[in-house]
């Protein structure tokens, strides 16, 4: 039966093979294009740039998306290798990332998760005024991914885990920090909530020593920190440019100091 089946197709393909594909010529002859060198069919006009229109959500931010809670989760993950500390040979220390913002929450603050607003106005702020957008290099760091991020002494405490501090810089304006701390500046002169209020519109610069070469500033609620090229690098700043570093000090909706404590860094936030 199978042979019988495959002579058939056999002679098919031997007719479809032998048919004739010749098509009968066109006995006409096509007149060959010509034309001199300067010669112009038809003018086109030189293409212009439309721009989209922004929608209604977008026009604040010109295009850019709201800075919002989100942008502040943290940037761990268990792909991450593990990293080896070993500055000191009698005791090196392997480091592993945490299980990625997937798996826990922003910080719990005021019962609610996020983190200070004030970050998110300023941010805002600033991305309002340069229509220039605001990279976010650390927000929330969760112990685990603060020590693989940062192992050094200073960053035990640091505010990123409590979701009171925030790395950055802006996109267009990396090399000129200074503009971007002015407009830091500006915005509790602007904002009716600061206006004229002595303790919040007047910076004064910190003289303590610290791990950065130029002195912080700090108002009463926050403590803004300019890192230049060489300082404050650690896995999550791991770009050519100077960033700034701003901490929350104070939270005015329950008018209480904002500081570090262990509880708040490691029982302050949940894990799925
Ligand atoms: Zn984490």
């Amino acid at each position: 039966m199978n042979c019988q089946r495959l002579f058939i197709f056999f002679i098919i393909f031997l007719l479809i093979g032998c048919k004739d594909n010749k098509k009968p010529s066109l006995l006409v002859e096509i007149e060959k294009v010509s034309r001199l060198e300067g010669d112009i069919y038809y003018k086109h006009q030189a293409p212009t740039k439309n721009l989209m229109q922004l929608y209604p959500y977008e026009e604040e931010t010109a295009g850019f998306f709201k800075i919002t809670k989100e942008f502040f989760r943290c940037k761990g993950s268990p792909l991450n290798p593990e990293r080896v500390d070993t500055s000191n040979l009698d005791n090196v220390k392997v480091y592993l990332d945490c299980v990625g913002p997937a798996k826990h929450s922003l910080p719990l603050i005021n019962e609610k998760e996020g983190i200070y607003p004030v970050l998110l106005d300023i941010l805002n702020y600033i991305q309002r005024k340069t229509k220039k957008r605001v990279v976010i290099t650390c927000g929330h760091r969760c112990p685990k991914h603060n020590s693989y991020a940062d192992t050094s002494n200073i960053a035990k405490t640091s505010k990123h885990m409590i979701g009171a501090e925030v790395d950055f810089y802006v996109q267009g304006l990396e090399n000129s920090p200074l503009k971007v701390m002015d407009l830091i500046f500006d915005f509790y002169k602007e904002d009716s909530r600061y206006r004229e209020i002595e303790e919040y519109e007047r910076f004064i610069q910190y003289q303590k020593d610290t791990d950065v070469s130029t002195p912080p500033w700090h108002n009463k609620e926050i403590f803004v920190k300019l890192n230049q090229y060489d300082e404050g690098r650690d896995f999550n700043n791991r770009h050519p440019y100077p960033y700034i570093c701003i901490q929350v000090l104070y939270d005015r909706s329950t008018k209480q100091k904002v500081s570090y404590t262990w509880e708040k860094a490691h029982r302050g936030y949940l894990q799925h």
